[in-house]
């Protein structure tokens, strides 16, 4: 990364990062709790960037999560934050199909479009617009110190952009535009959905209130590691995507990094690839890892991996099914995002309408 930070801007102290990781686990209990009772007080948004076909680690990091919180009757947004594709690369790539590809993943794991609205947010002019007035309510000072925006401005190994720079204001244009109150994240995104909470709170304060603050749903799933030990990650190559044959997971599985050790054991921090596989059959059999490891024990990796694929392979059987039909039928992906769009534009300008309001910005005749 390239700016030069200034002392004022340095990262927040790791006091402050637990402070706030506390906090928000606490509202996320609560949350989840209220979800339970009273799942029509709330509005749920999540997202995807649309760089690529969805994989195993969406599967278990996020997707499944999100058909729960739909199945409690919250409804559900889901923004394809196309826009957020050139913060760490130069063209938007072939979206029309990466789009339709998404849409797939979605429904085919069981988001129902008549309970979760799925839009692209570069449809939905009015939520691009409170882009204006919410980077008025925060520093540069602020955005620079964000440490996800900094990790991923790093990872991406270019200079910093204004896009990039700006993606938590972004996000909290998606959020608010449709009165989202629930963000699931993981506890590497809590910084981001912090400057949501700030410029809801900002702006009650300069304006008065427009907007309710929403709170993270802070999810206990584990990161899943790609077939070459990193995270599993659509841009890095390293996926077993949703959308995979059976014979293309089984071939993905059996090169996917181990270590030289026969004897399999459960031993995260020491074993980091061998306690991968044994997690991702663990979250899909729901037995515990250490069971699973003790299963196959002496038989070495070839058999864990021979579990693991027979695993992946029958829990994703039906998803699969389901995705083919889908993707014979482009015409109803577009009506699926066409219905989205329709009803987060009817949301997001009553929302916009009331910002201009409160700002005394609706004069002209
Ligand atoms: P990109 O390479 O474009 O960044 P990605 O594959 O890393 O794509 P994201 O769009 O960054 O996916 O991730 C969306 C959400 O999916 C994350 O916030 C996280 O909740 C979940 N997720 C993504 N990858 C994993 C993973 N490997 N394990 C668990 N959850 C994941
Ligand atoms: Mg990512």
């Amino acid at each position: 990364m390239t700016s030069t930070l200034s002392p004022e801007t340095s990262a927040p102290t790791e006091q402050e990062v637990d402070r706030t990781f506390l906090a928000a686990q606490a509202r996320s209990d609560l949350l989840e709790q209220e979800l339970r009772t009273q799942p029509e007080r709330h509005r749920v948004l999540t997202g995807d960037r649309p760089t690529g076909p969805l994989h195993l680690g969406h599967y278990l990091g996020t997707l499944r999560n999100r058909v729960r919180l739909q199945s409690l009757g919250v409804p559900v947004f889901l923004v394809i934050a196309d826009y957020q594709v050139i913060t760490d690369r130069d063209a938007t790539g072939p979206l029309r199909d990466r789009v339709r590809g998404l849409v797939a993943d979605y429904l085919a794991v069981g988001l129902d479009p008549d309970r979760t609205a799925i839009f692209p947010h570069s449809a939905v002019p009015a939520l691009n617009q409170l882009l204006v007035p919410f980077l008025s309510l925060v520093s540069a000072a602020e955005l620079e110190r964000n440490p996800t925006v900094k990790a991923e401005a790093a990872a991406s190994r270019r200079a910093l952009s204004g896009l990039l720079l700006t993606y938590p204001v972004h996000q909290a244009a998606d959020i608010l535009c449709c009165g989202g109150t629930v963000v699931p994240v993981g506890r590497d995104q809590l910084p981001h959905l912090e400057v949501t909470r700030l410029i809801a709170r900002r702006f009650a304060e300069r304006y008065g209130p427009v907007f309710a603050e929403p709170a993270a749903l802070l999810a206990d799933v584990p990161t899943i590691l790609g077939t070459d030990g990193a995270k599993m990650s659509k841009s890095r190559g390293n996926t077993i995507a949703l959308s995979a044959s059976a014979d293309e997971t089984a071939a993905a599985i059996r090169a996917a990094r181990t270590d030289d050790e026969r004897r399999i054991t459960y031993e995260p921090d020491r074993r980091p690839e061998v306690a991968n596989l044994l997690t991702v059959a663990a979250s899909l059999t729901g037995r515990s890892p250490v069971e699973l490891a003790d299963q196959v024990g002496p038989r070495g990796a070839a058999a864990l991996k021979n579990l693991v694929t027979t695993v992946v392979n029958d829990a994703l059987a039906p998803v699969r099914a389901r995705r083919r039909e889908l993707v014979a039928d482009p015409g109803y992906l577009d009506a699926v995002l066409v219905d989205g769009t329709a009803t987060v534009t009817a949301l997001a300008v009553e929302t916009l309408d009331r910002v201009r309001e409160a700002m005394g910005m609706r004069y002209v005749p």
